[in-house]
């Protein structure tokens, strides 16, 4: 059986791909700031996922993904129905930045706004447009988001109870990427992820490449292999679950920003486990002369590091997992 769906103005009616556009605010010139929308529905019936990408308007590396996983589904064979949004924050997008150049004094970052408010600043009225649909048709939320290198790849959960938290973590064990936080509820208020697990939706955010260019064509195109794997274990389309294997969860993160600024180079990558004191990265001044090293402050898996070449004080330098725990 068909089922209608409307977002913005994609209003799909049945089997077959249906794209249109989500105003989710206006621009200083009163034109209309519209998010693109792809929604494919299946012959047959089945569950909604719901999928973002540019919540961050520089994390351009989950609209690549969402693009090719969305050009790889088809209608005849999926049960259910995927609502593909790869550009949110518009704005963001176009000015390749984190955050909307037309937020005041708030700093706007979109992940942190949810569910919104119609009569807030812009980023919460962009918040509201886009949580009022996901809200009503979604049953499975997967937000898309980079760090600041190539070699970024882990994921989130939010262990909230019942099935939303339960079938959250079905979604990330079919995605599968070794390293992934099952998110307390305390933290990360506003994001997309916690709003719609606390309103019962199952919810995941998979952490891949870095901003701008800082991506590669690989981890594309894993990225929608392990969708397929999502869509397998919700039933949407046949074939056998892939197993990735054992993975880490950890007990939480920690976000480390730099008290020295020069020329830097890291020493570890991502995945990498560090001690704490670990060194991870060295300083140089702008004579050429080694400065001061880059230390951890605590033992774990290293998520993000800054990449170099240059850091000021105050820039993330290091984003840990910590207590690493086979799951
Ligand atoms: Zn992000």
């Amino acid at each position: 059986m068909s089922k209608e769906i409307i977002v913005g103005t994609a209003h799909s009616k049945g089997a077959g791909v249906t794209k249109g556009v989500l105003k989710i605010a206006d621009a200083p010139d009163g034109s209309p700031l519209n998010a693109p929308v792809v929604i494919v529905q299946g012959e047959q019936d089945g569950p909604v996922v719901w999928m973002h990408g540019c919540v961050h308007g520089n994390e351009y590396c989950g609209t690549y993904i969402i693009h090719d996983f969305v050009r790889s589904l088809d209608p005849a064979t999926l049960k259910g129905t995927v609502v593909a949004l790869p550009i949110l924050n518009v704005s963001a997008f176009q000015t390749k930045r984190r955050m909307s150049p037309y937020e005041g004094y708030n700093g706007g970052d979109l992940n942190r706004q949810f569910p919104g408010d119609q009569g807030g600043t812009i980023t919460q009225q962009m918040a509201y447009a886009l949580y009022e649909p996901l809200k009503k048709y979604a049953d499975v939320l997967i937000d898309f988001h980079t760090a600041l290198t190539p070699d970024v790849r882990w994921a989130l959960f939010p262990q909230v109870d019942g099935k939303a938290g339960e079938m959250s973590e079905k979604v990330a064990r079919a995605f599968g990427y070794r390293d992934t936080l099952p998110a307390p509820d305390s933290i990360l208020a506003g994001s997309a992820m916690m709003t719609a697990a606390k309103a019962g939706i199952a919810s995941f955010i998979v952490e891949c490449g870095g901003k701008i260019r800082a991506f590669t064509d690989e981890s594309v195109a894993d990225a929608v292999d392990r969708l397929h794997n999502v869509l397998r274990v919700l039933g949407m389309e046949e074939g056998a679950v892939k197993d990735y294997g054992t993975m880490n969860f950890f007990s939480n993160f920690e976000w480390v920003t730099a008290t020295d600024g020069g020329l830097f180079e890291r020493r570890v990558l991502c995945g990498d486990t560090v001690e704490e004191g670990t060194v991870i990265g060295q300083y140089y001044d702008m004579f050429g002369n080694a400065r001061a090293e880059a230390k951890s402050p605590a033992a774990g898996i290293v998520l993000a590091i800054h990449p170099g070449p240059v850091m000021a004080t105050g820039e993330t330098l290091i984003h840990i997992g910590l207590n690493p725990r086979a799951a």
